[in-house]
């Protein structure tokens, strides 16, 4: 903790000086050759870069500056000891419901929603993808009142119904599914939208499917697909082995609900075959989408997810479901090693959604980082159908950094023993790595990608 021995500014004091304090900081920062932040002696698991290790961890101006067995103490302005704790780049949601606050009751677009910044940063999670909430009809009301408001990382799936998630009465209507102006927004929002969604259809055409695809062709983005009532004249060997193209996801793939396992127990052979071809495979736990049974039967076959995600709403938040990293326990529970559980939550959403930037701690990477412990003891974990499985090992989430910035602590791991302070002791931490307390606010709350 080396910043304590520096002069300290009030914030208040900051907020006066203006800009010349932020230019002092500046000034400071090239002249005494440190780095903003110091993760020390943590393990890193960096599935990208093939990296599960201790490793110190740099960060300058928001980005990952350098990573190595041992970076010195003294060139960190703040400095965090990670010993026993994990290190991993910051965790990707790949399917989460954030539309929240336009009152509608029963809607996606609506009351079934949640603002993301409470369920996020507390379990290690920096970029969310939001599953088809909003079409091209009320994107930019999404846009507005969530997306730009968050710190949360909002990524989102257009949906292929120009409604968007408002409930059965909208997300029935073919004539409301249309690939052109579903493609048009996805161009005129490159930054935000990295996918078309289809959801909750319950009749018997492929038209939702087909048209999801169209405007992924367009707009050369992925599908993904909730693939709906389960229904003889669309089945998911024809879903996979022949509508989806390489690169497109199929979210629920341990629900049981569509087939993905046979009355006999085993693996729908079409889920092979969507993987040969490419389709990605993603958790989507949700509150009617994760059974244990589907998920132990795929991975005893060696079907492991592509990506874990949550499906986060009001239905799955306080169920089984509960977050991205009981579902991540989940899998440890299962068997599957930490480092796979943190590709599939890391590296591997980055590549599904193209966006090849995150998901990973190369140098010069944007440094969302989170670090954990790897709780020991006797868990159970939940799923979608309210069975048990026991478990010896939880992962909870220390502390979270976002654009290299301190968005969650814990345990205070970045703060001072209030006893070492001046008894009149000030608002604390630094804007340099303190993301809570020297937050910078403009007036409207507006934030960029
Ligand atoms: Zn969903």
């Amino acid at each position: 903790m080396s910043d304590h021995k520096r002069p300290l500014f009030s914030r208040r004091e900051l907020f006066a000086a203006g800009a010349a304090a932020f230019a002092f900081a500046g000034t400071g920062r090239a002249q005494d050759g440190q780095y903003d932040l110091l993760l020390k002696g943590g393990h890193l698991i960096d599935p990208k870069n093939g990296i599960s290790g201790v490793r110190d961890v740099a960060v300058l101006d928001g980005k990952v500056a350098e990573v190595a067995e041992s970076i010195p103490a003294s060139k960190g302005f703040k400095v965090v000891d990670c010993k026993g704790l994990y290190i991993t780049p910051g965790l990707i949601d790949l399917h989460v419901h954030v539309f929240a606050g336009t009152n509608e009751r029963g809607s996606y677009a609506g009351d079934n929603s949640l603002y993301p910044d409470g369920y996020t940063f507390r379990v290690g999670v920096t970029t969310v993808v939001d599953a088809g909430c909003a079409g091209w009809r009320n994107f930019d009301v999404f846009k507005d009142t969530v997306i730009d408001r968050s710190q949360t990382r909002i990524l989102a799936l257009a949906n292929i119904v120009g409604n968007g998630m408002r409930g059965g009465r909208y997300e029935q209507q073919l004539d409301d599914m249309k690939a052109g102006p579903t493609a048009e927004l996805a161009k005129k929002y490159p930054e935000i939208i990295v996918g078309v969604k289809t959801a909750h259809y319950g009749g018997p055409e492929w038209q939702p499917v087909e048209e999801a695809v169209k405007a992924g062709e367009a707009a050369d983005i992925p599908v993904m697909v909730d693939f709906g009532s389960n229904l003889p004249e669309r089945p998911l060997e024809v879903l996979l082995g022949e509508k989806l193209r390489p690169g497109d996801i199929y979210t629920h793939c341990f629900a049981g609900n569509r087939r993905e396992m046979l009355e006999d127990g085993s693996v729908n052979p079409g889920m092979f075959e969507g993987r040969k071809r490419g389709v990605y495979f993603d958790v989507g736990h949700g509150g009617g989408s994760f059974k244990w049974s589907v998920a132990a039967a795929c991975l005893k076959a060696g079907f492991p997810p592509d990506s874990i995600s949550t499906d986060l709403h009001i239905g799955s938040m306080n169920s089984g479901m509960q977050s991205q990293l009981n579902t991540m326990s989940k899998f440890l529970a299962l068997g599957q090693s930490l480092d796979d559980v943190i590709k599939e939550s890391t590296w591997n959403p980055a590549k599904e959604i193209k966006r090849e930037e995150l998901g990973h701690l190369s140098k010069g990477a944007i440094a969302d980082i989170s670090v954990f412990t790897l709780r020991k003891g006797d868990f159970g974990f939940v799923d979608s159908f309210g069975a048990r499985q026991k478990g010896n090992e939880m992962l909870e989430c220390e502390m979270t950094f976002k654009d290299g910035k301190l968005a969650f602590d814990l345990n205070g791991r970045t703060r001072q023993n209030w006893q070492e302070l001046d008894l009149h002791y000030g608002r604390q931490g630094d804007p340099r790595w303190d993301g809570i307390l020297n937050r910078q606010r403009s007036g409207g709350g507006r934030r960029r990608r």
